[in-house]
C-alpha cells in the first residue's frame, strides 16, 4: 500500500511526484496495447507479450502502481483464455494445464514486481545520498553546496550572513568538541526564529546564511535582530555544566531590484557582516 500519511502530509517521497505529464502515460499505454496485441495474434507466446510494458511501468511507477498493473495482467489474461478472448493455441481443460497455466502467468507478472521493488530501493537510497550531500552533517542545516543550489531556485528578498563571535576562543578555551556544540546550538536557534520556507545554510567554519523569500526588508531585520538575540540569550552547556555564552554578528542583504544576482546580494550581507564585527559585534546591520 502507498504510504498514504505521508503524501497527505505533503513530504512525498517520490522526486517526480510533482511533474506529471501527459507522458507518464505512455507506459500505461504500451501496456493496454500489448495486451489488444496478444488478442489479435494469439498463439502459445502471447502470455508474455506485456512484460516489456510492465518492465516500463516499473522503472516509471510506484511500486503499488506496479503492484495493481501486474494485478490486472494476471486476471486478465486468465480470464480472457478461459473466455475466449485469447486464443492461445492449446487446451487448457486439465487440472494439470490449468495449474501449469496459473504458475506460468504468476511467475510472469514477478518480473515488473522485482525491477519495481528494486526502483523503491534504490530511490531511497538516492534520496538519502542526495540528502548527505547537501547536508551538514554536524547541524544538519544545508551545506554550503546545498544552500547555493537552493539560493538558486528561491527568489530571496533578503539573505542573512551570519557569523559567531570569537569563536576561535571557543576551541581554543574549551576544545573542538565544545565548538561544535555551540555551533549545533546556533543552527537550532536561528532555526526556530526562522519562518516555514526559509532556507538556512552552513557555508563553512560558523559562517552561517538564510534566505528570506517574500519578505520586507523591515521584517527581515526583525529576524536578524530575533537570532541575534535568541543565541545571546540562551547559553549552551558544554563539557558536562559548562555554561557557554556566545554571541552571533548578522549582515542583512535587501533586493532592491528583482534582477539582482543573488551572488550580488550574498556579497552586500556579507560586506554588512563585517560592518557588524567592526561595529562591536553581537549585532545587526543592514547592507
Ligand atoms: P570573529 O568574531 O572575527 O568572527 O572571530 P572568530 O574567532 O569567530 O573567527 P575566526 O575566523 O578567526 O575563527 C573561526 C574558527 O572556527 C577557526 C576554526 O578553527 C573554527 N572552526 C571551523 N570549523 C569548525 C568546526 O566544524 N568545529 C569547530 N569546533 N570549530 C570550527
Ligand atoms: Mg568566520
Ligand atoms: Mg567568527
Amino acid at each position: 500500500m502507498p504510504d498514504l500519511a505521508r503524501r497527505l502530509a505533503g513530504r512525498t517521497r517520490r522526486n517526480d511526484a510533482a511533474g506529471w505529464r501527459i507522458g507518464h502515460l505512455a507506459p500505461l499505454a504500451a501496456f493496454a496495447g500489448s495486451l489488444w496485441l496478444e488478442t489479435q495474434l494469439g498463439g502459445p507466446g502471447v502470455i508474455s507479450f506485456p512484460i516489456p510494458a510492465m518492465l516500463w511501468c516499473a522503472l516509471t511507477y510506484s511500486l503499488f502502481a506496479t503492484a495493481g498493473i501486474t494485478l490486472l495482467f494476471s486476471m486478465w489474461t486468465l480470464l480472457a483464455i478461459a473466455s475466449g478472448t485469447l486464443a492461445i493455441g492449446a487446451a487448457v481443460d486439465t487440472p494439470q494445464a490449468i495449474m501449469s497455466l496459473r504458475v506460468g502467468v504468476t511467475l510472469t507478472a514477478l518480473a515488473p514486481l522485482a525491477v519495481a521493488s528494486v526502483m523503491v530501493a534504490r530511490n531511497e537510497l538516492l534520496a538519502r545520498l542526495q540528502h548527505a550531500a547537501s547536508h551538514d552533517p554536524l547541524t544538519q542545516v544545508l551545506n554550503r553546496g546545498g544552500f547555493m543550489a537552493r539560493a538558486e531556485r528561491v527568489q530571496a528578498a533578503a539573505v542573512l550572513m551570519m557569523d559567531i563571535d570569537f569563536f576561535k576562543k571557543v576551541n581554543d578555551t574549551h576544545g573542538h568538541a565544545a565548538g561544535d556544540e555551540v555551533l549545533i546550538h546556533f543552527a537550532r536557534v536561528a532555526a526556530g526564529c526562522l519562518r516555514a520556507g526559509d532556507v538556512l545554510g552552513r557555508l563553512g567554519g560558523e559562517e552561517f546564511a538564510v534566505l528570506l523569500p517574500d519578505c520586507a526588508p523591515d521584517d527581515a531585520r526583525v529576524i536578524a535582530q530575533r537570532i541575534c538575540d535568541a543565541f545571546a540569550a540562551q547559553p549552551v552547556d558544554v563539557n558536562g555544566g559548562v555554561r557557554l555564552h556566545a554571541t552571533v554578528s548578522i549582515g542583512l542583504g535587501c533586493r532592491d531590484a528583482p534582477d539582482t544576482p543573488i551572488g550580488t546580494l550574498l556579497s552586500q550581507a556579507d560586506a554588512a557582516l563585517y560592518s557588524a564585527k567592526h561595529a562591536g559585534r553581537n549585532r545587526v546591520v543592514l547592507a
